[in-house]
């Protein structure tokens, strides 16, 4: 039997995070949050970041998870929302994806069900499909089209609480934990780390800034965004490149501020349509839309991107600045080794088309607090830190790619190149193939190791005794944001055409649907409105 041996060394713990961005700052905020509570001050947390590096903001979106870290470092709702231009995000709505037609489908937050066994997406998969399926389920596709926030004007609970993520300016959050955190005990210093100094065991042992400081600690956090400048160029650590899968390297920025052009709403979700070498997102912020265009440099030119990018925002853009981007896909061979962790950029990144940057910071963070206090060796933790990382990153990248891989457009090279094989995944194409025979039903989603699936060890099998593939978990994306893109992507489509035949009865929508939407059109505001009275947003003139 395993006898559990506890962490006896419990003397305050030095933790030293270097950069901030929102990544460095969720991570003090948080770790600060979690570990120094009650008085207690069992973690010394500093942040030291560059006044010369610049940070990474481009009017992000997020997922539902953010509200855990919110909760836990203390934040009201509506002091967030107002420091970081924040509005509410209850899906995202894609456009072009399936046909270069203007249709689009989408991928909701909350969706109800039917049942403690809940056949839905079969019953609809039977019927004559003239409803799109998330919108016979889930309140938030028409409330969206609706143009609705989430919430009253008076916070009253209205009996159909519904999941809903932010949209945000990454800048002003980053500026807001750091104010926050400073007031609580981080340490802050602006200033640039110029030396990495080593141990003789091989772990780090102080970094030297080049204001002359010099800071020792237990643990190093590397949050220097794609400088990677403890992780990448002192330790030396591998980056696992994932372009194969998704081809988007570079992405057109262009905030449109709504003193130039406002539409007269303001969208409760994130849009993404897709162009001609990717897609494109609109954000839309308190005091502007932010949008983006992430192409692949392959197959267009930085100047063609911010052609069509200008073009598809219409004659208003031609004056507004644009910026390029560029990103690279993938992870660190291991996140964490020996006494540094990467987290944010430095650790990994994904292209954002279901916002899930954060929310790997997040993960990791959670992650972290959880395995303090850190013992002298840390390679077991790392051990179990690297893996789950790694298996969310590709359980992530998988659901990217199936956005891709479904798409029946032939418009352009782009996406023609998409649909080859090879830019398949071997876990998704074993999915597909599965679901093929059989339609995605909940147990699917135990472990997600299926027929035919080569078994790819993880690319960070450096560590003995674990060479098993990554094995999803469902846990970020379940079978509910499968049955969206699928159903969406007008997957099984055909093969439903063979199995179930001609003459079947309408698509149904649940009960709970009509009834809760009824009452979101009776009691929720529009969501310009709700900002406005509730934040305080300015009030524009809609641009004729
Ligand atoms: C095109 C694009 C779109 C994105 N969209 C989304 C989205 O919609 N949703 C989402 O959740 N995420 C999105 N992200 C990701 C998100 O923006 C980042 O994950 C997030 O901003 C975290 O960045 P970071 O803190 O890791 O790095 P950065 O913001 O790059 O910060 C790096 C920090 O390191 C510091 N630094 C660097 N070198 C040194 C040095 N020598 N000494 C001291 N400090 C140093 C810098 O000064 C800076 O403070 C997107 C990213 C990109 C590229």
């Amino acid at each position: 039997m395993h006898e559990f041996r506890g962490n006896s060394d419990m003397r305050t713990k030095r933790i030293v995070i270097v950069g901030g961005g929102s990544a460095g700052w969720m991570a003090a905020a948080y770790l600060n949050a979690a570990l120094n509570k009650g008085g207690q001050q069992v973690a010394d947390i500093a942040l030291i970041e560059s006044p010369e590096v610049p940070r990474i903001g481009v009017g992000e979106a997020t997922i539902p998870n953010i509200n855990h870290i919110l909760a836990v470092i203390g934040i009201d709702q509506h002091d967030f929302m107002r420091r970081v231009d924040g509005t509410f995000k209850q899906s995202i709505k894609y456009v072009n994806w399936v046909n270069n037609d203007r249709s689009w489908y989408y991928h909701p937050f909350d969706r109800f069900l039917k049942s403690p066994i809940d056949h839905s997406a079969l019953e609809w998969l039977m019927s004559d499909r003239s409803i799109p399926f998330v919108e016979t389920v889930s309140l938030q596709p028409i409330m969206c089209e609706l143009g609705l926030a989430p919430q009253t004007l008076d916070h009253r609970e209205i009996g159909m609480p519904q999941k809903y993520a932010y949209h945000m300016d990454a800048l002003k959050f980053a500026d807001y934990l750091c104010e926050l955190s400073t007031a609580r005990s981080v340490n802050h210093y602006l200033d640039h780390v110029t030396e990495v100094e080593m141990a003789e065991n091989g772990d780090i042992s102080a970094i030297q800034t080049k204001g002359g400081k010099r800071l020792e600690a237990d643990l190093f956090i590397d949050c220097t965004g794609f400088a990677a400048l403890l992780i990448e160029k002192k330790l030396g650590v591998r980056w696992v490149d994932c372009s194969q899968w998704l081809l988007c390297d570079r992405a057109v920025t262009m905030p449109v501020p709504y003193e130039q052009h406002y539409p007269g709403y303001v969208r409760p979700y994130t849009t993404a349509t897709a162009l001609s070498a990717g897609w494109i997102w609109e954000i839309p912020l308190q005091d502007r839309r932010s949008l983006g265009y992430v192409h692949s440099s392959a197959f267009i030119s930085e100047d063609e991107a911010e052609r069509e990018l200008r073009d598809f925002e219409g004659g208003h853009a031609a004056s507004l600045d644009a910026r390029i981007v560029h990103f690279k896909v993938g992870h660190r061979e291991h996140a964490w080794i020996r006494n540094c962790v990467s987290i944010g950029l430095a650790g990994s990144f994904i292209e954002p088309l279901e916002s899930t940057g954060l929310y790997l910071s997040d993960l990791a963070i959670v992650m972290l607090a959880e395995h303090f206090p850190y013992g002298d060796d840390m390679a077991s933790l790392a051990f179990r830190f690297n893996r789950i990382m790694a298996i969310r990153f590709y359980e992530i990248l998988d659901f990217i790619n199936l956005h891709y891989c479904l798409t029946r457009r032939e418009d352009t090279e782009f996406w023609r190149e998409i649909r080859n094989p090879e830019r398949v995944n071997d876990r998704l194409k074993a999915k597909l193939d599965y679901w093929r025979i059989k339609p995605p039903s909940p147990t699917d989603f135990e472990d997600q190791f299926f027929p035919g699936q080569p078994d790819t060890p993880l690319p960070s099998n450096g560590y003995p005794g674990d060479h098993r593939s990554p094995i999803d978990t469902g846990t970020i994306f379940s079978i509910h944001s499968y049955e969206a893109i699928l159903y969406g992507m007008a997957f099984l489509d055909k093969e439903c055409d063979d199995w179930y035949g001609t003459g079947r009865r309408q698509s149904g929508v649940f009960k709970k649907v009509i009834e809760g939407l009824n009452i979101a059109a009776r009691e929720l505001p529009p969501h310009d409105v709700w900002l406005q009275q509730v934040l305080g947003m300015p009030q524009y003139r809609k641009t004729n």
